[in-house]
């Protein structure tokens, strides 16, 4: 059928039905006759099987198409149904009538019943497709007998299944084991389960196992549909439901802002261990809310639990946006740790956070950029397991320092907890004076400062959004024992593979103007064209 003809086809049915609305909707309520929000027009088929139902143009008061057009999503009329020895046979007569509407095969062994129930009023008769016994996927079809004995509703309809392309040569438990190796799972909270069903795309079917697995890490009500034949990952969804809830924090530190109450995402069971954020208490008993709310005053124990997961979910969002997911599980973080505890730590053991309430320094869980930092070292962690010594070390309390200053737009890192010994800053990125190789003193965090002057150099040059990937995406190629030169190598090669290289010039510029450039390197180099000299004098030696 041509589009015109499938306008005219359209617009004929939008007319019939609105002449039979005169009959069966005096009172005024309207036909429609559409897809869903925003979903595309009903195909011809879609349509042509409307117009198959003499009854169905006759007393619809509404045809719902699916969001696809390419089927009946419901119903909606008042339909008389023929009696039979049963209920559930007048409904299954009624559906066989109607079967190109319903897209219901000529094989009635794949109508299957699968139950009725009552409630709001009506009797709702279920149904679903099955093929070889096995049930299609999204084939649910429900029929609703009103209190006066007439269909009132009928939800859903069958997918065209025009062939079925694979065969079955896994069993549940090799689904059952791809699945988990795909999640990445480290440990399960229930065993998990498989379950045989056609996956319908594009009208072909491919048996599928659906597998759920209940996972504590990664945390989740995982579903994935594994190929029975081929074992690929068809699909995957997090079942498990999170709520948002509010919480009490200083979005940044109090000589910044007062205190406000947030939204704490991604909550699950009135704790403040949600799906990105673990937070517990070392001084006293985590917090609990059951309806989500963590509002405390600024001395209550519990403040510092609700602005860490406020935190902690800030800097995971953030780096989610640049497209990091290996810290997608919730992140251990301790507050109020030890007693007057004066730092903060990222455990690599653990993967967990750690922030002591202080006491020559402020407490260290009410500045964001001390958070930020530690998690930048976590997040660091998962790409390359830098030593903690060196230039590697020095990269890597750079890297978190910058991470922590650009999320928080703001050069200035541990601002807040020094202010107790009338200090300006515990360090700030934008210093100049920081140089290699003369401003090197064997200290991780004082030879961090070049390092971290360096790529908030970049920030500046090539604005936030740019230098964040860039920084993130080189530290890809960094082994453990980097040096600051393997530092530069790997921003110019992260820049040459997802930028085709567009930054090198100010990359250059930029870390020779803190002295990172070979010359300076305290390792022994040989440029290309030295090796080429090299090889050279020796062939003409040997001659
Ligand atoms: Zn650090």
């Amino acid at each position: 059928m041509t589009r015109f003809m499938q306008l005219i086809v359209f617009v004929a049915l939008c007319c019939s039905l609105s002449a039979a609305q005169a009959i069966v909707a005096p009172e005024g309520k309207h036909n429609v006759l559409r897809s869903d929000d925003n979903g595309r027009p009903a195909s011809t088929r879609a349509i042509e099987g409307v117009m198959s139902s003499a009854d169905i143009l006759e007393k619809a008061e509404q045809v719902i198409f699916t969001a696809d057009g390419s089927r009946v999503s419901s119903v909606r009329g008042r339909f008389a149904f023929e009696r039979r020895e049963s209920s559930e046979a007048a409904v299954r007569a009624f559906l066989l009538a109607h079967r190109s509407l319903f897209n219901l095969p000529d094989d009635r062994s794949m109508l299957e019943f699968s139950g009725d129930r009552s409630g709001g009023g009506s009797r709702q008769f279920n149904y679903q497709m099955r093929i070889c016994d096995i049930p299609v996927e999204a084939s649910e079809i429900a029929v609703y007998v009103g209190n006066d004995n007439e269909i009132v509703l009928i939800n859903g309809s069958f997918p065209i299944v025009g062939e079925i392309a694979n065969s079955i040569s896994l069993d549940a438990a090799a689904a059952i084991a791809i699945a988990e190796k795909q999640l990445g799972l480290q440990k399960r909270r229930i065993n998990s389960s498989a379950e045989r069903l056609i996956h319908v795309e594009e009208n072909v079917g491919r048996v599928c196992y659906r597998v759920h697995v209940a996972a504590a890490q990664p945390l989740g009500d995982w579903e994935l549909l594994i190929d029975a034949e081929s074992g690929a990952e068809v699909s995957r969804r997090n079942l498990m439901r999170f709520y948002d809830g509010k919480g009490s924090t200083y979005v940044s530190h109090p000589l910044k802002c007062e205190p406000t109450v947030e939204t704490l995402p991604d909550l699950i069971d009135g704790t403040l261990k949600g799906r990105y954020a673990d937070i517990h208490n070392d001084e006293t008993a985590n917090a609990v809310s059951e309806d989500g709310t963590f509002v405390y005053p600024t001395h209550n124990l519990h403040f510092n639990e609700a602005m860490m997961y406020y935190l902690v979910n800030r800097v995971h969002a953030y780096f989610s946006g640049l497209g990091f997911d290996r810290l997608d599980s919730p992140m251990k973080a301790v507050v109020r740790y030890d007693v007057l505890y004066d730092n903060a730590f990222f455990s690599v053991l653990e993967n967990a956070l750690y922030f002591g309430d202080g006491y020559k320094f402020n407490d260290l869980a009410r500045e964001e950029s001390v958070c930020f930092h530690e998690y930048a070292h976590a997040a660091r962690h998962q790409i390359v397991k830098l030593k903690y010594e060196g230039e590697a070390g020095a990269i890597d309390e750079g890297v978190a320092d910058y991470f922590s200053a650009s999320l928080s737009d703001d050069p200035i890192v541990g601002e807040f907890i020094v202010a107790k010994m009338n200090k300006p800053w515990l360090r700030n990125l934008s210093e100049a004076q920081h140089h290699y190789p003369e401003s090197i003193v064997g200290q991780v965090h004082e030879d961090g400062k070049i390092w971290g002057c360096t790529l908030w150099g970049l920030r500046v040059r090539l604005g936030a959004a740019t230098a964040d990937r860039l920084v993130l995406n080189s530290l890809y190629y960094l082994s453990p024992d980097a040096t600051f030169l393997h530092g530069l190598n790997a921003l110019l090669l992260a820049d040459e593979n997802t930028s085709a290289g567009k930054n090198s010039a100010v990359i250059r510029e930029v870390l020779a103007a803190r002295g990172i450039c070979e010359e300076n390197s305290r390792r022994y180099i040989f440029s290309g064209r030295q090796i080429r000299q090299i090889i050279h004098f020796e062939s003409l030696h040997n001659n």
